[in-house]
């Protein structure tokens, strides 16, 4: 499996916190019990678990993406550019 992300829209967040009991190991709650999603990239075991995350999250707030998607992400927002033209 390939190591992926996780992206939270806090919008859509209602901050029930589910996400950081079933992720303990990226996800903690800030003192409102909103998430703090770690950046870093999951993969193996934990990957399993971030998609569980991912599908018990009642406001669908969370999603999982590629780690390449993200770094040509930061990098297009870095530049201005997104891909290769
Ligand atoms: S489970 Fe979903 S709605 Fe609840 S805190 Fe986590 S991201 Fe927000």
């Amino acid at each position: 499996m390939r190591a992926k992300v996780i992206r939270l829209d806090p919008i859509a967040c209602d901050g029930h916190g589910i996400c950081a009991e079933l992720l303990p190991e990226r996800i903690v709650l800030d003192d409102w019990g909103y998430p703090i999603i770690d950046p870093e990239p999951v993969s193996g075991e934990l990957l399993v678990h971030a998609n569980r995350a991912v599908t018990h999250c009642p406001a669908l707030a969370l999603r999982l993406e590629r780690a390449e998607a993200a770094i040509d992400d930061r990098r297009a927002d870095r530049t201005g550019h997104r891909g290769a033209a």
